[in-house]
């Protein structure tokens, strides 16, 4: 028998999903964001169960390459640009829209040989600093793409820091308008937490991430439990040992826990080296056999230890949910510093991946 661990892929839950964001955001067409290995589910797996999207944007040019030898003909969205002069070929050659966020950038598609133009997503810095031209440079950059005839449909974009606060994008919203008062453009600004939270950031095309994938763009679960989203990965172990304990034993690495009665532990096939992670501390709520429990010590590469005591039917080979329906990856990320966005990508890749319908 192989090791039990397993993550699965609910395709029903990606589709749903995205029914979602289009009743949410039904004036605007959608950038279904599959960066990173569509955020770990594995693009390959998941690009068909949201093929009633609008477009795909992600950074890397073998996944884009990969849709359209799948054969997605609908618009592809490169949201770092191109990386050198060079790359305009592949562009060129699969049609892949980009954002352009840097003067270089402008001059190597002025310079480019294409075979027909390619529409940009000119990138305005409104605040979070990272890409992207600052608002006063806008309509020069702008100017210079539209007398390029390698340039199609310029698109104006930007992203936020801060869109999961209820005032946090009104001084990125005051720069992107100062940036186009003399433009006439379609927009696209919002990511998963300005769709949900800022109806008037929708403009024409949004780009969720996060929520496709069923996880809170806040970091709590509570935030988006009325929305309907449904959980689009779930990670099951089993149980492969049990510990009778008395009190006053210890559990696992550096002694971390230790038993204040008699108490039943179990242990579970998953560990740091399968993407749980490894901070968790004592505590973190565990799936077994219709009960929430906790984890109770350190979390080991390839193990962590449970809290039997009210889950007294338990045995070895009893399924665990470390993470899915019942456990929400948000609070998973929540009791270990981190966010549900990170936990997906970490999904490591020793751990079988199942694709439920
Ligand atoms: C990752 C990303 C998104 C999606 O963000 P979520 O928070 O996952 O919705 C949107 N736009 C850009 C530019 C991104 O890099």
């Amino acid at each position: 028998m192989a090791r039990p661990i397993v993550a699965t892929i609910h395709s029903d839950a990606l589709r749903h999903n995205l029914s979602i964001i289009r009743q949410v955001a039904s004036e605007s067409q959608i950038w279904s964001v599959v960066k990173a290995n569509g955020y770990g589910h594995g693009l390959e797996r998941i690009w068909q169960s949201l093929r009633d999207t609008d477009g795909f944007a992600l950074l890397n040019l073998e996944e884009a390459i990969l849709l359209r030898e799948k054969g997605w003909k609908k618009p592809i969205l490169l949201l770092e640009g191109f990386f050198s002069p060079e790359e305009l070929e592949t562009l060129d050659r699969y049609r892949l829209t980009t954002c352009v966020h840097s003067n270089w950038q402008i001059q190597a598609l002025a310079q480019a040989t294409l075979s027909a133009p390619l529409d940009i997503y000119l990138k305005v810095n409104s605040g979070m600093n990272r890409l992207g031209f600052q608002p006063e440079q806008v309509n020069n950059a702008w100017h210079k793409l539209r007398n390029s005839d390698n340039v199609g449909e310029i698109t104006l974009m930007s992203h936020f820091a801060c869109a999961e606060e209820p005032e946090g994008i009104q001084e990125p919203l005051r720069r992107i308008e100062l940036a186009a008062k003399d433009i006439v453009s379609s927009w696209s600004l919002a990511n998963s937490a300005a769709t949900l939270w800022h109806p008037h950031s929708r403009r024409d095309w949004v780009r969720p991430g996060i929520i496709l994938y069923g996880a809170s763009p806040s970091g709590r679960w509570q935030d988006i439990a009325s929305t309907g989203l449904r959980p689009a990965m779930s990670l099951q172990s089993e149980i492969i040992g049990i510990q009778n304990l008395r009190s006053g034993e210890t559990v696992g690495y550096g002694r971390r826990y230790q038993t204040s009665r008699e108490q039943r532990i179990g242990i579970v096939a998953c560990g740091y080296a399968d993407g749980y992670p490894r901070h968790a501390p004592t505590g973190t709520p565990v799936y077994v056999d219709g009960v929430r429990t906790c984890t109770v010590g350190a979390i080991s590469m390839d193990m962590l230890a449970i809290d039997l005591t009210p889950c007294p039917e338990v045995h070895i080979g009893t399924r665990v949910e470390l993470w899915g329906n019942n456990i929400r990856i948000d609070d998973i990320a929540q009791a270990a510093g981190t966010v549900g966005y990170e936990l997906m990508c970490a999904l490591a890749p020793r751990v079988p991946v199942v694709v439920a319908n």
